[in-house]
């Protein structure tokens, strides 16, 4: 179905086409119309499925259809990163180019003077972390009473940081009736109920099945010992010709010195992850983007979300301790349909945490050993079988629930369950300096 079909108006069609979109993909055939209409929207789609676009076109087309009315956003996306919001504003100016909306994105990391002095100028579509909205509405520097789009991008990830409290705090600041869209790449339970407590009978639509890794994705275990990881590394890049490459190490340290090891064997690296200024993470991603630095050392932090355009090549130097994380690693090669390839170099010790990689997938990645370097362990050269597990499957596996029926008549729910229930306090897995 061609993008016209959508009820997008010409200026937005325009747009798209200029991006190189041929058509719209799944989400985006099955969202964009669900939205145009004002209604709720439940997503479950992961980065990769062009779910930006899915919700920032109809946004800017209500919004521009409304016309605009003073200086406080009608439109708020809350994402999980810092990256991410820089992201989803930046896709927000490009589809919005040929209209006359104001967007801008506000998160931690930078001084809040620029920021204030932007609200002041007047924004129609915000893209915000929590922590820093929450930061400038507490100062009497944001008004978001005048909100009528909110969207919360990549929700199971916000559960995951800890957000719920801040996005409780957030839902009571904005105004009861409002059109809602909460995306995430996978169902939990809490995802569940936080659609109960936010969505007012919500379309459902799930594109991909959840887990599924990309299709496009081809995935190769290399065995390698632990302390020949970085050699074998240097050498896939260097005889590889690799021109991009996403690495990702467990830990911040880890990735530290992983840049600076690959910069001594001749590879140019730099490293990403919560511990760097805002500053230093934007021109280290900006760097990448541009091709100037061959290798981006990250943690998870940068698994999620972040969008480069056909990164052909991502390496899982250490695997994941959550399986889960695994497919939103390789998830950043493959995307809109680009083919990619996704390598683990995969020691003794991180063998448990491959057969966990493989149950989830519900299959076995393809092990090939590099001459030279084959692994202390002979039982490496395999990968684990996927023994039949009496583990239930995850929860983000099961099968997707419709959202409950709502407890009592919807749009005041939000702000009334919010001060009615205490919050209920998640483990984040992530510091907040990640936010
Ligand atoms: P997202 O899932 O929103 O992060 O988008 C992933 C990538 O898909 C981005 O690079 C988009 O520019 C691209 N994209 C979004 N929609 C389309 C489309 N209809 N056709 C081709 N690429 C798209």
């Amino acid at each position: 179905m061609p993008f016209e079909k959508l009820g997008l108006q010409a200026e937005l069609v325009h747009a798209v086409k200029a991006q190189g979109y041929a058509r719209p993909t799944p989400i985006q055939t099955r969202a964009i119309p669900i939205a145009l209409e004002g209604r709720d929207i439940l997503a479950g789609a992961q980065t990769g499925t062009g779910k930006t676009a899915a919700f920032a076109l109809p946004i800017l087309q209500l919004l521009s259809r409304r016309g605009t009315n003073g200086r406080e956003p009608r439109a708020l996306v809350l994402t999980p990163t810092r990256e991410l919001a820089a992201q989803v504003e930046e896709s927000m100016r490009t589809y919005g180019k040929g209209l006359r909306l104001r967007s801008t994105a506000i998160f931690g990391g930078v001084g809040l003077n620029p920021q204030i002095q932007q609200l002041r100028r007047g924004v129609d579509i915000l893209v915000a972390t929590p922590g820093r909205l929450l930061d400038l509405a507490g100062r009497g520097n944001l008004d978001l009473s005048r909100v009528e789009i909110l969207v919360l991008d990549e929700g199971d990830r916000m559960l995951d940081m800890g957000f719920i409290p801040d996005i409780r705090r957030i839902l009571a600041l904005l105004p009861r009736k409002r059109q809602n869209m909460l995306f995430s790449a996978t169902y939990s339970d809490e995802i569940r109920d936080l659609a109960d407590r936010l969505l007012h009978h919500p379309e459902m639509i799930d594109v991909a099945p959840r887990n599924a890794a990309v299709e496009t994705v081809a995935q190769v275990v290399h065995p390698v010992a632990n302390t020949r990881k970085r050699e074998l590394l240097a050498k896939l890049i260097l005889d590889g010709d690799w021109r991009q490459v996403l690495v990702f190490t467990r830990t911040k340290h880890g990735a530290n010195r992983l840049a600076k090891q690959l910069l001594s064997d001749g590879v140019s690296a730099t490293a990403i992850h919560g511990n760097k200024s805002q500053t230093a993470r934007t021109r280290a991603l900006a760097d990448f983007k541009r091709g100037t630095v061959r290798t981006l050392v990250a943690t998870d932090l940068a698994s999620r979300g972040l969008d480069i355009d056909q990164l052909p090549h991502v390496v899982n130097y250490e695997l994941p301790h959550v399986a889960q994380d695994y497919i939103h690693r390789i998830g950043r090669t493959g995307r809109a349909g680009a083919n990619g390839v996704a390598l683990s170099l995969v020691c003794a010790e991180e063998r448990p945490l491959l057969a966990d990689i493989q149950r989830l997938l519900q299959r076995e990645i393809e092990v090939e050993t590099i001459a030279g370097f084959k692994p202390e362990s002979p039982r490496l050269a395999t990968t684990p079988r996927l023994a039949p597990t009496s583990r239930p499957a995850p929860a983000a596996t099961r099968a997707p629930r419709r959202p409950r029926a709502p407890r009592r008549p919807a749009r005041s729910k939000s702000t009334t369950d919010s001060r009615r229930r205490p919050p209920r306090r998640r483990q984040s897995r992530l510091p907040r300096s990640y936010r």
